[in-house]
């Protein structure tokens, strides 16, 4: 077996982070867990805090860092538009700014460094399934495009330090991905459709719904960044996705089905730029990682349709409940 690690993980209080941190410290590593909560709770790691080898520090990573580890998870960076346009200058230097330091981090320790990039680097693709080698059709001066340009950014920086520093980089462009921990008011589809159905409230489909996106469970995403960042025959890009590709009305009507929800439907405008289609070529992870997605959409529904029945049951009063939908009700009065 391997000896224990000192792994730092970057964005570690957030919905992936969180599950990140528990799994590399079920494997014996020794976590330390940085985060300046943006989006990023400490209910989602409250559990593992007096765990002899887990450490939480409160950081922005728009500022240096100095630690010694021997890999580095970087997740740093709100990953819904709605919080990501909430300021997207931020959402750009946190991109951009964090990658640097946490690369320059990497050159000093020579710790491995993972990037926890994204498919929205393919834009709105005119290729599908969209493999590695396609470069994508970006808008560079939208309302997405904070994001977009600051995750593609930050991989050309992992690329150059990469070259020309010989930093041991391992980039993950990872395709939405859902399940517990997500923040009930991070206004993705799969948190805001199942809020609204648990309330029966109306479902927000934007656009006409057949815009289609693969949805790929937690669990599944966390062992294919973990086996990318120990795998010593690939840098990446590696797309890590589930292939299963479904329309938002698909969506709607399957949640639907699940809660036994009596929500009606409401449309809503397209937002601007919103990708028509998205789906992964997994198969360098096949390759290489010899991974692929196990968990079925359903299933992976019902786990997280569980987690916010107990959250919602926790919030109990109306007026909680309407305080943790605040940033989805203000980016929907804007679409409409
Ligand atoms: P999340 O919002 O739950 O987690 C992001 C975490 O980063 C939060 O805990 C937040 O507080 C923290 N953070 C933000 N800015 C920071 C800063 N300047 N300094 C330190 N911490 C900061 O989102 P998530 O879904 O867990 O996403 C994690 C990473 O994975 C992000 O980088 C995101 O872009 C990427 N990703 C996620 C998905 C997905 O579908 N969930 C898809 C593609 C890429
Ligand atoms: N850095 C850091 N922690 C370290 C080493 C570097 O946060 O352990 C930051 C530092 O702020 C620097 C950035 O990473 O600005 C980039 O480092 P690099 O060595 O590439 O650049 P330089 O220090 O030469 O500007
Ligand atoms: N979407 C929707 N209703 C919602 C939230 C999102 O119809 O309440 C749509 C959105 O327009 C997009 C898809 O669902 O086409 C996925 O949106 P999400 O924000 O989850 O992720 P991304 O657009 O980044 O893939």
């Amino acid at each position: 077996m391997d000896m224990c690690k000192s792994i730092l993980v970057t964005g570690g209080a957030g919905f992936l982070g969180s599950h990140l941190c528990e799994r590399l410290l079920s494997q014996g590593d020794e976590v330390i867990c940085a985060d300046n909560f943006y989006t990023g709770r400490k209910d989602n790691i409250a559990h593992l805090i007096g765990h002899p080898k887990f450490e939480l520090i409160r950081h922005d990573v728009n500022f240096p860092l100095y630690v010694e580890v021997d890999q580095i998870y970087n997740l740093a960076c709100p990953a819904s538009p709605v919080h990501y346009q909430f300021d997207p200058v931020m959402t750009t230097k946190t991109n951009v700014h964090g990658a640097i330091n946490l690369l320059g981090l990497a050159k000093r320790t020579k710790a491995r460094i993972l990037q926890a990039s994204t498919s929205e680097v393919y834009g709105d693709p005119d290729r599908h399934p969209q493999p590695e080698a396609y470069w994508g059709m970006v808008n560079p001066i939208g309302p997405r495009s904070c994001y977009d340009e600051g995750k593609r950014c930050a991989e050309t920086l992992f690329f150059d330090y990469h070259r020309q520093y010989g930093v041991d980089i391992r980039v993950a462009r990872i395709f939405n991905t859902y399940g517990p921990r997500m923040h009930p008011d991070d206004g993705r589809v799969v948190s805001n459709f199942i809020i609204q159905a648990l309330q029966d409230k109306e479902i927000t489909i934007y656009g006409n719904g057949l815009q289609s996106r693969s949805f790929c469970y937690v669990d599944d995403l966390i062992e294919g960044l973990v086996r990318l960042m120990n795998c010593e025959d690939i840098t990446g890009p590696v797309n890590l996705g589930n292939s299963g590709e479904y329309s938002m009305l698909e969506l709607a009507e399957k949640i639907l089905e699940l809660t036994g929800s009596t929500s009606q439907l409401r449309f809503y405008p397209l937002p601007e730029d919103d990708p028509r289609q998205r789906c992964p070529d997994i198969s360098q992870a096949a390759q290489y990682l010899g991974w692929s997605p196990t968990c079925e959409l359903s299933v992976g529904l019902r786990h997280t349709i569980e987690y916010f029945k107990g959250l919602l049951q926790e919030m109990r009063g109306a007026s909680n409940q309407r305080r943790a939908s605040m940033a989805t009700e203000r980016y929907l009065r804007k679409l409409a």
